[in-house]
């Protein structure tokens, strides 16, 4: 604590992101792809010409921002990009969430929401999940002035994902404040609520290039919404540096949106292993919440996940256990790739014997 730090510096409990180990380990805590990005990207890397560098990049991200357009069948206009998401939803908590009133949250939900809330002074209201562990958008949508709502789907770490029409319901009740959608983990089986966009006016979708497109370490993220809201994202973005992302992650991007194959593949490949992740653990007596992400939430009636998660440490095996009341019994485990699982289990089956 010091004195010179600003009241909200000095109430701020800052996000602390998943180990990131120096030695040898089987890395299932942060949700990262366990498979290359598209091959266009190494020869993208490849060819980029150093002069690049002394360039600044180009102050709209056009190139990018079309190719994104393109994917999504969303007008260019409708877009916007960051370095992460994280960064977009700063941007947003900004532009959109400061309005004195409280902010509708999952009470259980991606913990970088309360972080950026400490931050920027907005209070929010928390809504427990229900009894299957589903965000509860009949009470996140209730009556009641509001800064906004915020929800992430799938949900983080819990990995349900309400369907489109679920969604719609809940924009066609909250119409006067922004309603964002964090659709981080979407590619995994869930909808996206992007095909909404041209009848809400009030509905933010941001992305990321960190999970399905396994760019983790580019900090790449994107938001899609009406003009006027991408506008506003706009705004807040100028003030702090101009260039919405460096060229290099512009290009990256730009080939890894193309390659529509290898997305495809490489997402239906994870899908598949988390599929049968679940049955085995459930056959080892794992109670699985269902996941439409690139994890799943699991927890066994006679073993504690501090634990399991002690266990697993030591077997060079790094997976998510939250220090929190309602999961301390969890892990949040990511899908890695088959062999990686194959470990995972293995030292979970000795584990729990
Ligand atoms: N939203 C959710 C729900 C997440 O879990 C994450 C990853 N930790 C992010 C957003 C941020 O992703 P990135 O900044 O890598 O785009």
């Amino acid at each position: 604590m010091s004195q010179y730090w600003s009241p909200a510096v000095q109430r701020l409990t800052p996000y602390v992101p998943g180990e990131q180990p120096q030695e040898r380990v089987i890395k299932l805590n942060t949700n990262e792809n366990p498979y290359p990005p598209a091959p266009g990207v190494s020869e993208a890397l490849r060819e980029y010409a150093v002069d690049h560098l002394r360039l600044y990049p180009d102050p709209t991200s056009r190139a990018l921002r079309e190719t994104l357009a393109a994917a999504y069948d969303v007008s260019v206009a409708e877009t916007f990009v960051g370095n992460g998401s994280d960064e977009i939803l700063a941007f947003a908590f900004q532009a959109f969430f400061c309005h004195g009133a409280p902010l509708d949250v999952p009470a259980i939900t991606y913990s970088f929401y309360p972080v950026y809330a400490n931050l920027y002074g907005v209070e929010l209201r928390k809504h427990p999940l229900n009894a299957q562990w589903e965000v509860d958008l009949d009470a996140l949508s209730g009556t009641g002035e509001r800064s906004g709502v915020i929800f992430a789907n799938p949900n983080a770490p819990t990995g349900h994902a309400h369907s489109l029409d679920a969604i719609e319901a809940l924009l066609q009740r909250v119409t006067d404040r922004v309603v964002l959608v964090d659709e981080a983990y979407v590619d995994f089986g869930a909808e996206t609520a992007v095909a909404l966009i041209g009848r809400y006016p009030n509905l933010l979708v941001t992305g990321t290039f960190s999970k399905s497109r396994s760019l983790a370490g580019l900090r790449l993220g994107y938001a899609m919404g009406s003009p006027e809201l991408i506008d506003g994202l706009q705004r807040v973005k100028d003030s702090f540096n101009s260039y919405p992302v460096d060229s290099l992650a512009s290009l990256v991007g730009i080939e890894a949106l193309k390659d529509k194959d290898h997305f495809d593949a490489c997402r239906e490949h994870v899908i598949t292993t988390r599929e049968r992740t679940r049955q085995r653990l459930e056959t080892l007596g794992f109670e699985v919440l269902p996941s439409k992400a690139n994890f799943i939430l699991t927890q066994h009636p006679d073993y504690e996940g501090a634990q399991l998660f002690a266990g697993l440490r030591e077997r060079s095996i790094l997976v998510r256990h939250f220090n929190t009341t309602e999961l301390s019994n969890f892990l949040r485990i990511s899908i890695g790739t088959d062999d990686e699982m194959d470990s995972l289990l293995e030292a979970l089956e000795t584990l729990c014997r």
